[in-house]
């Protein structure tokens, strides 16, 4: 029995969020699939389900344990050294979630004097990340979005008045997840060098999508294997699940050691690990897959009247969070699995449909939500 004033607590706060339309629900898959992460259609694919059923079968459906007791199997370490020679980098280390990796990382580098400073759109696991690293004594700054001359001013400020010993971290999304925007790595980059900051992309939506073998934007933007610490998830572009960290031997080390995250739980499951290596082997051969997730994402761009982006995410940008939820309706009533995103996920006044395409859509599929978005938008 929950107690009663807890009752009358929980009752309350669940009538403000009806109140202001925010209550959230779970909606389960209906439609035409323009709302996943699912970008290179790789999640049903049965050479996955193949590649986990082989990976239970050989080690087991579970992994036991936390990895640095006994919850490591090869597939582990295959996976960690295929992520990082994909990647560019010297080592890798998985995690078991996106959001995992990043609330542990930052506050396992980040402590007392140091200082983190993220992009003012970052995902809210970076977010959580530097609120753990601000309760463990580090400053916080965040940036106004994708502007690198806030960012090298407060970089500076920090820098004036800070011990000698304190250092910095960057961390940005690589592409951002609710408005499909990307950040400008070299630039970034530059700035980090100057200011002797460690750079932390998240990589989450462009992994798979992105550069000549898919291996994310600082390929793209020719800077493979050159950002210190690269995040990224199996559980999108690859169709699996979990998450991995790519950096040098070093950081690697000092993660393993220190990222809570890392050390306090149970390890990715080996049919997890069987599907992810699967979906690696696939988004590097059948290069068609990232190549008609980016096109069905411009055309829809380009119908909507918006700059092109390299990402498979587009918004369609609404404003007021009733309007957005009943534009969703409407393309979901006609057969399209389309989702508003409302504060606080995004900016208050700025609530959204956040649209996805997929290697499994076709284009005459995206041209229909066209003129579904043109009729209904006129309105
Ligand atoms: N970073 C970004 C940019 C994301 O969009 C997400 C997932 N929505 C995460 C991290 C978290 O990853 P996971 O789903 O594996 O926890």
């Amino acid at each position: 029995m929950i107690p009663s004033p807890w009752q009358t607590r929980l009752q309350q706060q669940a009538e403000r969020r009806q109140s202001l339309g925010r209550n959230r629900d779970i909606r389960p898959p209906a439609g035409v699939d323009l709302c996943s992460n699912d970008y290179l259609g790789l999640r049903r694919d049965p050479r996955l389900a193949e590649a986990a059923a082989e990976a239970a079968r050989a080690h087991g459906a579970g992994a036991g344990a936390a990895r640095l007791l006994r919850g490591t199997c090869p597939l582990h370490e295959d996976l960690e050294a295929d992520l990082a020679a994909w990647k560019g980098t010297e080592a890798c280390l998985l995690f078991n979630t996106g959001f995992q990796a990043n609330a542990t990382l930052i506050p396992a580098l980040v402590g007392r004097g140091d200082g983190v400073f993220s992009d003012a759109l970052n995902h809210a696991s970076i977010v959580d990340g530097c609120r753990m690293a601000k309760a463990g004594g580090a400053h916080v700054g965040i940036f106004r979005h994708l502007d690198l001359g806030d960012l090298a001013s407060q970089l500076a400020a920090w820098r004036a008045g800070a011990p000698p010993q304190a250092q910095a971290l960057v961390a940005t999304d690589a592409v951002f997840s609710m408005d499909g925007d990307a950040a400008d790595l070299p630039a970034l980059l530059e700035v980090c060098d100057r200011h002797d900051a460690l750079l932390l992309i998240d990589e989450a939506h462009t992994t798979g999508l992105l550069g000549a073998d898919g291996a994310g934007l600082a390929q793209a933007q020719g800077l493979h294997g050159r950002i210190p610490l690269v995040m990224g998830t199996l559980g999108k572009a690859l169709g699996s699940f979990g998450a991995f960290v790519c950096c040098d031997r070093l950081l690697r080390d000092h993660l393993l050691n220190t990222a809570r995250g890392f050390i306090f739980s149970t390890a990715l499951p080996p049919p997890v690990l069987g599907a992810a290596l699967e979906g690696i082997r696939l988004a590097r051969a059948e290069p068609w897959r990232r190549q008609r997730a980016l096109a069905l994402a411009g055309r829809l761009r380009a119908a909507l009247g918006q700059p092109g982006q390299p990402s498979a995410i587009v918004p369609v940008f609404v404003g007021a969070d009733a309007d957005a939820v009943r534009l969703a309706a409407l393309l979901q009533d006609e057969g399209f699995d389309v989702r508003a995103v409302r504060p606080p996920t995004v900016p208050e006044g700025s609530a959204r449909l956040r649209i996805t395409t997929g290697a499994h859509l076709e284009e005459g599929q995206i041209e229909a939500l066209i003129q579904a978005l043109g009729r209904l938008l006129d309105h």
